[in-house]
């Protein structure tokens, strides 16, 4: 279906020398892969990762950004910002950002207009929480937070645009969704995107699984028909199990 494209979640972990010895350590090993490799940091350690990654296939992403282009915003980061230093993705929506820093769907699909316009390729995060799970509506949720993110995004925007299908209940808890239940809700995606847009367009699409995502389960996950990469947290910071998920991803 779409590129394979694994990407690491830093989250708030290293600092900006830490991030360059992790970087350091990641590049040879993940020199060869078959998949776009991305690592996502905090915005303190950008300056070092785009050095560190310079003239490698890694790129950088940061993990937000504020749809107002400048202003009164105290604390916030422009997509401009990003793009004018280099930084090529942008990860928006993850449910740690909705759960503790009130991103809604609606902020989410602002923040998205904002990276799109200055040029990034977003990761757009989506996911069910556990009881939405249990309660039967992971598909109505995910489709619903798809398509309010993606209001107003052209059929050529959305080349710049990656999902990553993240259960809230997997993230950062060791419980990884099945091979099967990853697939199935990121085929679900794709019907979405099918109805919003067309077949082609849908196929295109790089739809990634994220939640507990570690280098004994990911080949696994990744052979899937609709699982197109991984958004990866935890294993991100240890640059064996990183490339290891890397080389898997063919
Ligand atoms: C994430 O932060 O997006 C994530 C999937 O975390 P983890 O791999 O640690 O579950």
């Amino acid at each position: 279906m779409g590129k394979y494209v694994i990407a690491g979640n830093w989250k708030m972990n290293k600092t900006p020398a830490e991030a360059t010895a992790l970087i350091e350590a990641i590049k040879p090993l993940v020199a060869d892969a078959a998949c776009d490799v991305v690592v996502g940091v905090p915005y303190i350690d950008i300056p070092a990762a785009l050095e560190a990654t310079k003239g490698s296939n890694i790129g950088v992403a940061a993990q937000n950004c504020y749809w107002e282009k400048s202003g009164a915003f105290t604390g916030e980061i422009a997509a401009d910002m990003l793009r004018e230093m280099g930084v090529g993705y942008v990860i928006l929506g993850h449910s740690e950002r909705r759960t503790y820093f009130g991103d809604t769907d609606a902020t989410v699909a602002k923040r998205v207009r904002g990276a799109l316009d200055a040029g990034l390729t977003v990761i757009l995060c989506v996911g069910e929480y556990l009881e939405q799970r249990e309660q039967d509506i992971t598909a109505e949720v995910v489709a619903m937070q798809v398509k309010i993110a993606l209001e107003g995004v052209s059929e050529e925007e959305l080349s710049r645009v990656i999902i990553a299908y993240e259960p809230v209940w997997a993230i950062g808890t060791g419980k990884t969704a099945t091979a099967e239940q990853a697939n199935e809700v990121c085929a679900q995606i794709r019907g979405v995107l099918a109805g919003l847009y067309n077949e082609a367009a849908a196929k295109a699409v790089t739809i990634q699984y994220g939640g507990s995502m570690n280098a004994a389960n990911a080949a696994e996950l990744l052979a899937m028909s609709d699982v197109d990469g991984g958004l990866i947290g935890g294993a991100s910071l240890k640059a064996p199990d990183f490339a290891t998920i890397v080389a898997a991803a063919k």
